[in-house]
């Protein structure tokens, strides 16, 4: 058993008609890194970074989470590694915080917090620059829903980098900008993003909850959380396309994509990359290498245009 999982965690993660797919790792401390490199995770998709901030009575200040995204980076050794800006309210608040928003899933969240604390925004920023020193490091913008917040995030780095130019600090200038897809308002009008960014990253926990308007940790409407809903599945297609007609990276970061049972579902709808939890790797890599990816492709596309939800079992061998 444990022979036959080493084997498995150094196969490739290649379909049977060749194409090759990316399987990497979600993490929320730093310590998790480990962990991804020991399950072979290609890369980390998604380092939630609010954890850092979270169930403390103080911020950690730029030292501090220098250190934290550069151990993560020197620990992935060449590997990308996606960390995206603190995405503080709704579900997740700093200790003490109390939260006067009327609905915080609508309101003052992620990126729309960042920007207005800016130097809350700035420092996190500056942290992120100077671990790309230590390898590939990739900045992902939660809760995008206007381009103008994009370019407000891309004039924050640029002040970034002039602060630190200021200090003499360094910093790699290939650092890649992507944003969450998880609001469907950007998966509907998907084109200035896909064109604008370096790469995009589907939020499929979100995206659900905003497309269906169903609280994600609300227990009474738990059985209306569905991820296959045609209009989520659409939503999905639709940005997945639009990152292969522009030839940026789109990648699947929430929970669906460490699910083994909608692997061969999301092959089908042409993605090819996946971050997950660690543990979740080997077994969506095991439903990669034995996956046909074209004629998935024809049957999710088929089923797409009709009423009924899709069905997981006719997407078996
Ligand atoms: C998501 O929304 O799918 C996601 C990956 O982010 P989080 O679960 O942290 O909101
Ligand atoms: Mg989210």
């Amino acid at each position: 058993e444990r022979a036959a999982l080493t084997v498995l965690r150094d196969a490739q993660a290649i379909t049977l008609d060749g194409i090759s797919i990316r399987l990497e790792a979600n993490i929320e401390l730093p310590e998790e890194a480990a962990v991804a490199m020991s399950a072979g995770a290609d890369g980390i998709g998604l380092f939630r970074s609010e954890f850092l901030f979270m169930g403390r009575p103080d911020l950690p200040g730029e030292e501090e989470q220098y250190q934290a995204y550069a151990s993560v980076v020197r620990t992935m050794q060449g590997r990308p590694v996606t960390i995206r800006t603190l995405d503080l309210g709704a579900d997740k608040t700093l200790d003490g915080e109390v939260t006067v928003a009327t609905n915080p899933a609508l309101g003052l969240r992620a990126i729309r917090y960042c920007l207005a604390n800016p130097e809350l925004f700035s420092t996190q920023l500056r942290a992120l620059l100077r671990a790309s020193q230590h390898g590939p490091v990739r900045i992902l913008i939660p809760m995008i829903s206007h381009m103008h917040e994009v370019l407000a995030t891309r004039q924050a780095i640029a002040a970034a980098r002039a602060e630190l130019d200021a200090r003499g600090q360094t910093y790699s200038d290939k650092i890649e900008l992507g944003a969450m897809v998880e609001i469907p308002a950007i998966a509907i009008a998907i084109e200035p993003f896909v064109a604008d960014l370096d790469f995009l990253s589907i939020g499929t926990n979100d995206l659900i909850q905003y497309t269906l308007a169903i609280d994600r940790g609300d227990n009474d409407v738990a059985d209306l959380y569905d991820p296959l809903h045609p209009a989520v599945l659409r939503l999905i297609a639709n940005t997945i396309n639009a990152g292969e007609r522009a030839g940026k990276p789109v990648s699947v970061c929430g929970e669906m994509a460490g699910d083994a049972r909608v692997t061969r579902m999301l092959l089908g709808l042409g993605l090819k990359e996946f971050s997950m939890h660690p543990q979740q790797l080997l077994d969506v890599k095991k439903e990669v290498r034995l996956a046909h990816t074209n004629a998935l492709r024809v049957k999710v596309a088929s089923a797409l245009n009709r009423a009924e939800p899709i069905d997981l079992a006719a997407l078996a061998a």
